[in-house]
């Protein structure tokens, strides 16, 4: 079965316990014995930048699985080599480890996420990659933003207008419903960021790398989107900030 090693962590001298998330059966534990002295059965180290083909098994009465052989069947050289994007899969793994529970498949989301991380392979330039991945993995889970209307009046947003974004509702307001304390729970939003964030919305993954986006407008989304994502699960992200800091 194909997946990602999302955490690891060393257990006594020589195995691993590793945090996966596979296609199939969505996030699950399990260790790796005798991994760290094993060359025979583990000839690869664990790492997050690859996609491995797993042998497991499990004791009905057990919570861990048991890695019987881990073969690296596609790497993600580009990720490793770049601060920026090593930062971006460390948010996403995050997000996953955070809010996937663990058993609950999640195919389209596993399928985003591989899909993502070989386009991030090929750019130079990650921000357009990492702002599509925070929507549409916050619309997978279940937690879509609302860029087409005001939340309170419901009229249209206008795209070439300034509006407002409210994180804890999710959604944006327009000039004429943020007044008072929606004024001030919420991010103001150029019209060229409400016109990208509207368009990663709805635009294929591919098409993402291929917009524009001002140095203004990447502040902007990453402050909205970063709020959104921390006040719709409740939770803050330690790599959030370190992506900030390395790629903003
Ligand atoms: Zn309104």
């Amino acid at each position: 079965m194909h997946g990602l090693v999302l955490r690891l962590t060393d257990y006594g001298e020589s195995d691993q316990i590793a945090s996966l998330f596979l296609r199939e059966q969505g996030v699950i534990s399990a260790i790796a014995k005798g991994i760290k002295r094993s060359k025979h059965r583990f000839p690869h180290h664990l790492e997050p930048f690859s996609v491995y083909t797993f042998s497991l098994s499990k004791k009905p009465t057990h919570r861990l699985y048991f890695i019987k052989a881990a073969d690296p069947t596609e790497a993600f050289g580009e990720i490793a080599d770049n601060i920026q994007k090593i930062a971006l899969l460390h948010y996403t793994f995050e997000l996953i480890l955070t809010t996937v529970k663990e058993g609950e498949p999640h195919r389209e989301l596993y399928d985003l996420i591989i899909t993502a991380f070989r386009r991030l392979c090929a750019v130079d330039d990650l921000i357009p990659i990492r702002f599509y991945l925070e929507i549409h993995i916050m619309r997978l889970l279940g937690f879509t933003p609302d860029f087409e209307a005001c939340l309170t009046c419901k009229q249209p947003v206008k795209r070439g207008e300034h509006n407002r974004f409210n994180p804890r509702r999710g959604g944006f307001l327009c000039e004429k419903c943020a007044t008072g304390p929606e004024k001030a729970l919420s991010f103001a939003v150029t019209a060229e960021s409400s016109g990208i964030l509207h368009y990663l919305k709805q635009c294929p993954l591919n098409a993402a790398p291929r917009i524009r986006i001002s140095a203004n407008a990447r502040r902007e989304i990453a402050a909205l989107l970063g709020a959104f994502t921390t006040q719709q699960l409740e939770h803050t992200f330690k790599t959030l900030s370190f992506l900030n800091e390395v790629s903003l």
